[in-house]
């Protein structure tokens, strides 16, 4: 006998999602998501909050599409979700800002938003600005920084108390939630599946592996690929500071307590999410020629988080096929999870029950890196 009819393999940013949206759809009660401990590798506790469209999917349509989507779905996704739970998910969503720290990198971030925008037909939005246009929106940025862009659809969130609120509400709904379940290997069988975990076995008819880079070795035990590489960012937190940015960027944001994050690295093949002193050095030397006046502020934290990558940075998203019936699994990679919670709850979660994967997003399938 089963233990549910849909089993999640994942608590993190794209399982939780996934549940809420199903406990949306009024399955709840038959949906249990298993989890790791505290100690393991979760991007969802360590991201910078970001909901970001601005130079996304300039050569793959399908994802600046669900990206802008994803974008415009937040306003209504957040209500719901502060209604259900009563947590302050703390989104602004008024623009933002990528800044470009060269003339070279200015001119060739043009050419990638005019190819975006011009994919996109007209749906995606932006403004070149030299220094005095970035001045404009935010009157303390250094005067040495050449340039940037600013993006209408863009935004920011906490992005723990967003992940707080999908797990109350998929909870409130009558989700079963279960930390410390570690999964460590899945058998298929024609009825399902039957999962192996640190507390015991458990059985499902309907799978979805959401478990972040270990998709890469979950995924192949239902004969589901999900090629993942991880990349190491690390960010920093100032003190609480009186209000100095209007917009988010890559490199900056003001949170809703009024600390300043900085970010962020790029470091691939990392293994481990620990801080290193280089790499933080070098993210306070480029915040200060963003913000000068950050120059005597103190920075009272600073951690590391590892990214799940696709090998071309695009989602992957994997079915099995539909003529398997009603016992199916799905696996579920993407790399900018907070942007695409919106679209993951709201659109991808429905469609799950219905048809599988909707058309639109085939894109993301893992079969464009077979031969
Ligand atoms: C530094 C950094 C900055 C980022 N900034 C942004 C941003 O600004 N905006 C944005 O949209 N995205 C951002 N991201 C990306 C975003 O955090 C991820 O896309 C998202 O968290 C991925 O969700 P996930 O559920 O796939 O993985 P995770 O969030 O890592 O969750 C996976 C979960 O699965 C659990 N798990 C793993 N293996 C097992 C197992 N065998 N059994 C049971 N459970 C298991 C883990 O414990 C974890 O809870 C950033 C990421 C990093 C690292």
């Amino acid at each position: 006998m089963n233990d549910c009819q849909t089993l999640i393999v994942g608590g993190g940013m794209l399982g939780s999602a996934l549940a809420f949206g199903l406990s949306r759809v009024g399955s709840a009660d038959g949906v249990l998501m298993l989890d790791q401990g505290d100690s393991s590798l979760r991007a969802a506790r360590g991201n910078f909050g970001l909901l970001w469209a601005q130079g996304k999917g300039a050569s793959l349509p399908a994802y600046a599409d669900w990206t802008l989507r994803s974008c415009r779905l937040w306003p209504e996704f957040a209500r719901e979700l502060q209604a259900l739970t009563g947590i302050d998910l703390q989104l602004r969503q008024q623009g933002g800002i990528h800044y470009c720290l060269s003339e070279q990198e200015q001119e060739a971030y043009g050419r990638e938003l005019a190819q975006q925008a011009a994919l996109s037909q007209g749906a995606f939005d932006y403004r070149l600005l030299d220094n005095e246009g970035l001045r404009k929106l935010e009157p303390h940025i250094g005067r040495s920084v050449p340039g940037g862009a600013y993006s209408p659809n863009d935004g920011h969130v906490n992005p723990l108390y967003l992940l707080r609120a999908l797990h109350a509400g998929f909870i409130a709904r009558g989700g079963r939630y279960r930390p410390n379940h570690q999964v460590q290997s899945i058998l298929r069988t024609r009825e399902g599946f039957v999962l192996h975990t640190e507390q015991g076995e458990l059985r499902t008819e309907r799978l979805i592996l959401t478990a972040g880079l270990d998709n890469a070795r979950l995924a192949p035990m239902v004969g589901l690929q999900q090629p993942l590489l991880s990349q190491r960012g690390q960010l920093l937190i100032t003190e609480r500071l009186p209000p100095l940015l209007n917009y988010p960027s890559i490199y900056l944001r003001q949170t809703g307590d009024g600390t300043l994050q900085i970010g962020d690295s790029a470091e691939p093949d990392a293994h481990d999410d620990r801080n290193t002193p280089e790499v933080m050095a070098e993210l306070a030397r480029r915040a200060l020629l963003l913000l000068p006046m950050l120059e005597h502020r103190r920075i009272v934290r600073g951690w590391g988080a590892l990214r799940i990558l696709s090998p071309d940075g695009y989602p992957l998203y994997a079915a099995e096929d539909p003529s398997l019936g009603r016992a199916r699994a799905f696996a579920f990679s993407a790399h900018s999870g907070v942007t695409l919670a919106a679209i993951h709850a709201l659109e991808l979660a429905p469609q799950l029950l219905r048809d599988g994967i909707p058309q639109p997003v085939s894109a993301f399938s893992p079969q464009r890196f077979e031969g």
